[in-house]
């Protein structure tokens, strides 16, 4: 699981975020929900160790995360604009993390067939990345992120700037992956729906702060400040 103990991060004047805590278990899907400049983001990346926090610690799996390395972290990470090497085929992009990892040849190409499989892109592996749709560039991305055999995936606007019908299958995507895979997974997002309909818990984030920990249940019939109340639509 993932615990997170009174984060603050500035960036100059700013407070992006501001003692923020929470406790993530392992196997749970969770969203990270608010507006944009939230603070989402920056809390994902200091998860991941992409940034480093002003105090406050990450807890992964037990062990204190702020001494690991990013590389030994074991976080498969699906960025907010799904950053795929361009000059890479499909095949390559997944078994990126395996190959720096210094992975046997063999062993990365069985990894590669199963992902390719589980994501039902069996047979597009020689592409490249513009020879595809948004939806399966977006699913290259999942399983990019689960190749190294991650115990926690962090997706950051999985279904950005895709349309409305791709966004529903790929939430199918990452729900059927999850219950497959049982990996503690955190997605950000800033649609309330995604959110109520994906996550089993839901942290809603607000100027850098939490404002409410909860199931989607608890969160929409039981909002706890003005803000939630608004932002997830509910009357009170
Ligand atoms: P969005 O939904 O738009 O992606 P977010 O909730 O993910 O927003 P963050 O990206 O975490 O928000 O940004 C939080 C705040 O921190 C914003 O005001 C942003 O401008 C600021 N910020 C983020 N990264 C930096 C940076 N590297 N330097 C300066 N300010 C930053
Ligand atoms: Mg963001």
């Amino acid at each position: 699981g993932i615990v997170v103990e009174r984060l603050t991060k500035r960036f100059g004047p700013n407070k992006v975020v501001d003692d923020v805590s929470f406790e993530i278990e392992s196997g749970a899907l969770v969203a990270l929900l608010g507006p944009s400049g939230g603070g989402k983001s920056t809390v994902l990346r200091i998860i991941a160790g992409l940034e480093s926090p002003d105090s406050g610690e990450v807890i992964l799996n037990g062990k204190n995360a702020t001494t690991t390395r990013v590389q030994d972290r074991n976080i498969g990470f699906v960025f907010q604009n799904y950053a795929l090497f361009r000059h890479m085929s499909v095949r390559d992009n997944i078994g990126f993390g395996l190959s720096i990892r210094k992975r046997p040849r063999k062993e990365i190409a069985t990894t590669v067939d199963e992902l390719l499989s589980l994501v039902q892109l069996d047979g597009l592996g020689g592409r490249f990345p513009h020879e595809l749709s948004g939806g399966q560039r977006q699913r290259v991305a999942l399983a990019r992120a689960l190749a190294p055999g991650s115990s926690l995936l962090l997706l950051d606007e999985p279904f950005g700037a895709l349309d409305a019908k791709v966004r529903l299958e790929l939430r199918e995507w990452i729900r059927r992956l999850h219950k497959e895979r049982g990996i503690t997974s955190v997605f950000v997002t800033h649609d309330q729906e995604e959110a109520m309909d994906l996550a089993d818990r839901v942290i809603v984030l607000h100027k850098g702060r939490v404002e409410q920990i909860g199931t989607p249940e608890e969160i929409y019939d039981r909002p706890a400040t003005e803000f939630v109340a608004s932002f997830v639509g509910s009357i009170n």
